[in-house]
């Protein structure tokens, strides 16, 4: 049996997505690398009976359980106690840790030139300084400790308590993986593999004929298929006497869609970064409707500099003739929004920034803006090369105006791959 954790998220501003949830991924994937699968990741409000709840819930089916935020010195913060009690261990004051936290606290608050009524800082700072008893203290990576809290008696699993601070909760990471009782449940663990399958351009319903066709073959895996921005992932995780089911997954998919398939490990992004850096290639862009998103998605990961020169966003038709030297007969004879028009921004953007390819885009994200001839969706895409080598594309994206251009950069990725490494049609 696998041995399995879950994860409760606390925060109203994460219940209301005010602020988007990080720290359940992070946990999740962090928590699958130590072989321990995540079977619920549970956001909670900051509401005590809500928190007690997720914990008896979470409790019942796992070996371990994991939770986020709520720590801080304001009276929401209320993990701490509520973890306590449900593990049967009341908090107390713990004084040299209380000492600890004055002394962050205090260093904090000058380095910021702050002034705060020392009463208040001081009640802030024991009631994060409250300690189920028994529990091991997680040392601040900002101003609030975490636990490590065992049940006091029974054999439920042990809570690990963390902030909700993405930086501070990755900070602590390696301590609460070091303590004793997070050990005790890691030892258990067996190695979980976690494989990607990428198509591009199949329907999930073709890909689930196959899946069923082989299903019998495919014992000890555990295959999720999402279809994200016209990707189609096929995630796989496996213990590694599985090893051989998955081959002839692969095997499966290769050969029914060998011709979408277009990585087997990395993302479109990282082929991209990689085919540039092996080609030592730059590239430029040149974005109309996804105004600078392609060059945001290209610049996302370290390293860039080494293939990115640049992009101009080139919205107006002025800006399209000024700064990337579109000529004007090309944007009246075809109109801004043609393939023509998408090839002279990529020319203009090779030219300009002396790339050896530049990508442009130009298309209509709507909700206005639309015609019999060229609906709302339109795209063009286009990348050219060194030696006249180009790759395109041009569709009609589907979706509101934001799915438009999230979608249109990844098609640009594509376009880009297709250019770099050939494989599937963009
Ligand atoms: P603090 O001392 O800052 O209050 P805390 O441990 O009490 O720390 P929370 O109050 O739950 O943590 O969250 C503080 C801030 O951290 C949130 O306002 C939010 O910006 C960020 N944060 C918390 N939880 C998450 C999460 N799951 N994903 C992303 N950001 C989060
Ligand atoms: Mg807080």
């Amino acid at each position: 049996m696998a041995v399995r954790a879950g994860i409760v998220v606390t925060g109203t501003e994460v219940l209301t997505g005010r602020v988007t949830d990080r720290n359940g991924p992070w946990l999740a994937e962090a928590l699958r690398a130590r072989g321990v699968d995540v079977g619920q990741v549970v956001v909670v409000g900051d509401r005590p009976e809500d928190l007690r709840s997720a914990l008896a819930f979470l409790s019942a089916g796992n070996d371990l359980v994991i939770t986020s935020g709520g720590l801080g010195p304001t009276a929401d913060d209320l993990t701490a106690e509520v973890v306590g009690d449900v593990q049967g261990r009341p908090s107390a004051v713990d004084e040299e840790l209380a000492t600890r936290i004055g002394a962050i606290v205090e260093r904090l608050m000058s380095r910021r030139g702050w002034r705060v009524d020392p009463e208040a800082t001081l009640a802030g700072t024991r009631k994060q300084a409250r300690v189920p008893a028994g529990a091991l203290v997680l040392d601040p990576v900002g101003t609030a400790p975490g636990l490590v809290v065992p049940p006091a008696e029974g054999d439920g699993p042990p809570v690990v308590v963390l902030p909700g601070p993405p930086p501070e909760l990755q900070g602590m990471w390696p301590a609460a993986l070091a303590a004793a009782p997070v050990q005790a449940v890691l030892a258990r663990a067996t190695e979980l593999r976690q494989d990607t399958l990428r198509l591009w351009g199949t329907p999930e319903s073709e890909l689930a004929a196959t899946l069923r066709r082989v299903d019998d073959q495919l014992a000890g895996l555990e295959i999720t298929t999402c279809l994200r921005d016209g990707e189609l992932e096929i995630v796989t995780r496996y213990a590694p006497d599985a090893v051989d089911a998955y081959g002839r997954l692969t095997d499966a998919v290769r050969g029914d869609f060998g011709s979408t398939l277009f990585s087997e490990g990395d993302d479109v992004d990282t082929l991209v970064a990689g085919g540039l850096v092996d080609r030592g290639w730059t590239v430029a862009t040149a974005e109309s409707c996804t105004g600078g998103l392609l060059a945001a998605r290209l610049t996302d990961r370290a390293g860039a500099s080494a293939s990115v020169l640049g992009g101009v966003v080139a919205y107006a038709n002025s800006a399209k003739e000024q700064l990337l030297d579109v000529p004007v007969a090309t944007l009246e004879v075809h109109g801004a929004v043609s393939a023509e028009v998408a090839r002279a921004l990529a020319e203009g953007a090779r030219a300009r920034f002396g790339s050896d390819v530049g990508i442009g885009v130009t298309g209509i994200a709507g909700p206005g803006g639309g015609t019999a001839d060229k609906p709302v969706g339109t795209v063009h895409l286009v990348a050219v090369g060194p030696d006249g080598a180009s790759a395109s594309r041009s569709l009609v994206v589907p979706g509101d105006r934001a799915a438009f251009r999230k979608r249109t950069v990844t098609v640009g990725l594509h376009v880009l791959r297709e250019l770099l490494l050939g494989g599937p049609p963009a």
